[in-house]
Formats: structure tokens, sequence, C-alpha cells
């Protein structure tokens, strides 16, 4: 194995291979294009808020986030085997290239492709990549994903919630989707923060990032991939969801209620029939990690919610790197080939890995 690091207490080898499947990086190209759209004045508030932090603070901990996230190598490699984390399967931190021009988003998306690619070819049995595309162009991101899949051997594509306030089951972004599931590879719906429009009640309160704004706009994003009938519109899509599903497993009695009472009263021309109800697009379609989630019975409650099959591991490294949170979940009480499937064989299939 790569790297030198002892493992910490507790994460000694196990009879599964630990495979985290919600992991950042960031070229440092992409940062310099966020300042660049900091020092403008014309950054969208929620983009602000969150890179401002991030990328001027001069506390510790988002200085140390920021350069674990550029690095794929030594000190990446190091920081897993000091967890006992065997994989990563990585992807560009949000909110990715989805805040840049369209020419200048497709060209981000390409450099870190190749430059993804590059660092998977040189260390086949840790990292596996997924895909950036620019989003607003659809033809292009076709495109660029089939190269990233074809060429390339990335593993999925990448999305961190809205592109500019816009949703996924849009009609523009429908090639791409198809795309994804043509090439049978996973979408990852990632968190950003919310659209400028909406985000100051949350901001005001200190409450937009990943502390419960992130959950309550990517699950608006999953939910209204199901509702609007875009997963029967791309039967084949397969969606990966982090955060153990962004508070939706949770809800889904009150979903499925609501959503037949408003079919039934036509209050909404959006809300039409689906081929299932909603919650069963859970169990249809969508794989939950439990990126920043590690607690015990939300866990076991997203399994039975979803199925036991459908839950998988993730960190969220550098953003959660806790080694307490890797134990919390070796621990878990259920069966010891529920396990493996949780920590390693579950991902290798949705991701294709091995
Ligand atoms: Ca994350």
């Amino acid at each position: 194995m790569e790297g030198d690091s002892a493992p910490a207490a507790g994460l000694e080898d196990r009879p599964y291979r630990r495979i985290a499947t919600e992991e950042a990086w960031a070229p440092p190209e992409l940062f310099a294009e966020y300042r660049r759209i900091l020092d403008s004045g014309e950054a969208d508030v929620g983009f602000a808020s969150l890179m401002g932090y991030f990328l001027t603070s001069s506390h510790p901990q988002p200085r140390t986030v920021v350069e674990r996230l550029t690095s794929l190598g030594p000190d990446r490699l190091a920081a897993m085997d000091a967890t006992g984390i065997a994989r990563q399967v990585i992807a560009m931190t949000a909110p990715g290239t989805q805040v840049l021009d369209p020419d200048t988003a497709t060209a981000m998306a390409r450099l870190a492709n190749d430059r993804l690619a590059e660092a998977v070819r040189d260390h086949p049995d840790r990292y596996t990549g997924l895909a950036s595309v620019g989003l607003e162009d659809a033809g292009t991101a076709v495109e660029e994903l089939d190269r990233a899949v074809n060429q390339l051997g990335l593993r999925g594509l990448m999305v961190n919630s809205h592109v500019k306030g816009q949703y996924l089951d849009h009609p523009r972004f429908r090639p791409i989707l198809e795309k994804v599931a043509d090439l049978g590879v996973p979408l990852y719906l990632h968190p950003q923060t919310l659209p400028g429009p909406v985000v100051g009640p949350w901001q005001e309160a200190g409450l937009d990032g990943a502390i419960w704004g992130f959950a309550a706009e990517t699950g608006l994003h999953l939910l209204r991939i199901i509702t609007s009938g875009t997963l029967d519109r791309v039967p084949g899509l397969r969606v990966v969801v982090g955060h153990l599903g962004e508070g939706l497993p949770y809800f889904a009695h009150r979903i499925d209620h609501m959503h037949a009472k408003q079919v039934a009263s036509g209050r909404y021309e959006a809300i039409r029939p689906l081929e299932q109800r909603p919650s069963e697009y859970l169990r249809t379609h969508v794989w939950l990690t439990t990126s920043g989630m590690p607690a015990t019975l939300p866990i076991l409650f997203a399994r039975e919610v979803v199925g036991r099959d459908r839950v998988m591991y993730a960190m969220d490294y550098p953003y959660q790197y806790e080694a307490a949170e890797v134990a919390e979940q070796d621990a878990l009480p259920i069966p010891d080939e529920e396990k493996a499937a949780f920590f390693q064989g579950i991902a290798e299939e949705v991701f294709g890995i091995g």
C-alpha cells in the first residue's frame, strides 16, 4: 500500500476495503477563478459567503481545507492511510464549474478531468474519479462527459446542485442526463449554497452552509428530479446523493401523502401523476452515501427506507476528516456481509470499480 502513515487506533484492517465515495478536490486554477469572481464584486451572495470564507478567512480550518483540496498526491494518500481509507471516489468540490461563465466552465472541466484522470492513473488502487462538465452548454457537456468516461476512465458525473438557479429537471439539461444514463455511470448530486434570491434568511442566521442550508437545497433538487417525472423520462438515470439523502428519507411518508393529494386536486401545474410514488424512486433510482452523517440510528433508518443495498460509506474529505467517524461506522450493528457491502461492495457496483 502506498503511503506510510499507520491508521489511527481502532481503524486497523477489516475484512473489507473502505471506499469513501464523496471526496473532494479542486485544481488551483478553479480557486483562481473563484478569487477573480469574488474580487469582481459581482459574486452571487451565497457563493460570496461560502467561498469568501474558504478563500479569504485567516482561520486555520478553511486554510487547511483549501490546502488539502488542491492535493491529489502524498498528502491525500497519507490522510487516507491515517483513517484506514483504501480508496476515495473523488470529484471537483462545490460549486465546481457552476458559477463560471459557460466557456470558462467548459475549459475548467476539461482541465480538471484531465488532471484527475492522471491522478487516477498514478494511483489506480486508491483513486476513482468523477467527471465535471460545463452544464450550461449541453452539447459540449455531452461530448466532454463521453470523453471523460470513455477516454479518461472517469466513473460518473458530479453536479453541485443548482446551475445559477436552475435545476436538472429543466429540459435544457435533458441531453446530459440521457448521456449519463447511456454511459451507465451514476450522477452524483452534491450540495452547494442556495441561490442568491433565497439565501438571505438562511445567511443572516448563519444556517446557509452544511449545517442545514445545503441539505434543504439539495433535497429540493432531488425532489424536483423525482416530482417533475424526470426519472420516468430518463429511466436509466442512477442518482447518488450524500448526507443520507438530504432529509428526504425522513419525509418519505409525508411527501407521498401530499403528492397524491396535490395530484388529485390539480393545484399545481408542475405536480402530475408519476409512474411510482415519489418515495419509491429512492428505492429504484437513488443511492445514498453517509458523507458527514456518521451517526448510527439515521444510517439504520435510511437503510430501511431506501434499501440496505443502497446506502454506502462516504467521509466528505477534507471537509469532515474525522477518524472517529470511520470507527463509528465500522461499529454499525449490521451483519458482516452487509457491512462489507456498505463500505465496499455497493460502491464498487455503482461506480464500476474493479
Ligand atoms: Ca461534500
